[in-house]
């Protein structure tokens, strides 16, 4: 390669990669895979970390079998009731929204499949803190970052049996916290609490058992030591728009 051309080529891959750089940039609310706008995917999805990454808190073992066996279980089998309907090729966000139509198995399968996508991507271990803009809305609406922790508590503490809690921004734009049962979700029509989520906790026994026994109360305090504030604070932002 001659000198000049070569020089060219550099200039070339410079640009190329500076490109890269201002588009992931200026997109900061690139979609993940916790944005409900697609059909279920062909493959299950992997665990954005390793099973001990949130030790103590959530143990490995619970990591394991919550991933491995039931979330798998929930994909296998939401796999299985959309596959030759219409819903295999409809966005998740389109069956929540119809799921009063939908048969059982679409509507626990599904919740259990995308439920369980968010809730791994709410959880990390690291430094990250809510945003200043989550925080004033927080501030708000709760009057004070830990009232709003202990309603998202009181949430999770007292559903009954199985279920969800949830902070969402509500159809207009209000933050909310609320609590489902089994694997329903505030994107299904037939929940009473609607709205984006923005941050999800398992209340399932299958979830903390295995560490916590009957103490759902412990594990449910040990969960703000593992929530991953950026994620969250991606969720909220991209609600308001
Ligand atoms: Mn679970």
């Amino acid at each position: 390669m001659k000198q000049r051309d070569l020089f060219k080529t550099s200039v070339l891959v410079a640009v190329a990669f500076l490109a890269t750089l201002f588009v992931n940039a200026s997109d900061p609310q690139k979609k993940t895979a916790t944005d409900p706008e697609g059909v279920v995917p062909a493959e299950f999805p992997a665990l954005p970390y390793g099973y001990d990454a949130l030790e103590p808190y959530i143990d490995a073992r619970t990591m394991e079998i919550h991933y491995d066996k039931h979330h798998r279980a929930y994909y296998t089998n939401f796999v299985n009731a959309v596959k030759g309907t219409a819903n295999e090729k409809t966005s998740l966000k389109e069956i929540f929204a119809n799921m009063s139509k939908n048969s059982d198995a679409v509507r626990n399968n599904g919740g259990g499949y995308y439920n369980h996508i968010l809730f791994w991507e709410n959880l990390g271990k690291g430094t990250s803190a809510p945003s200043r803009e989550l925080t004033d809305a927080i501030t708000s609406t709760f009057g004070s970052f830990d009232k709003f922790k202990e309603t998202f508590n009181n949430a999770a503490k007292t559903r009954f049996g199985s279920g969800w809690a949830w902070l969402v921004l509500t159809p207009d734009k209000k933050l909310a916290i609320g609590s489902t049962p089994n694997q329903d979700n505030p994107l299904m029509d037939i929940s009473p609490l609607k709205g984006t989520p923005i941050l999800a906790l398992d209340v399932w026994e299958h979830a903390y058992y295995l560490k916590y026994q009957n103490k759902r109360a412990d594990y449910v305090d040990a969960f703000w030591s593992v929530v991953n504030w950026d994620e969250v604070n991606r969720r909220y932002a991209a609600a308001l728009k």
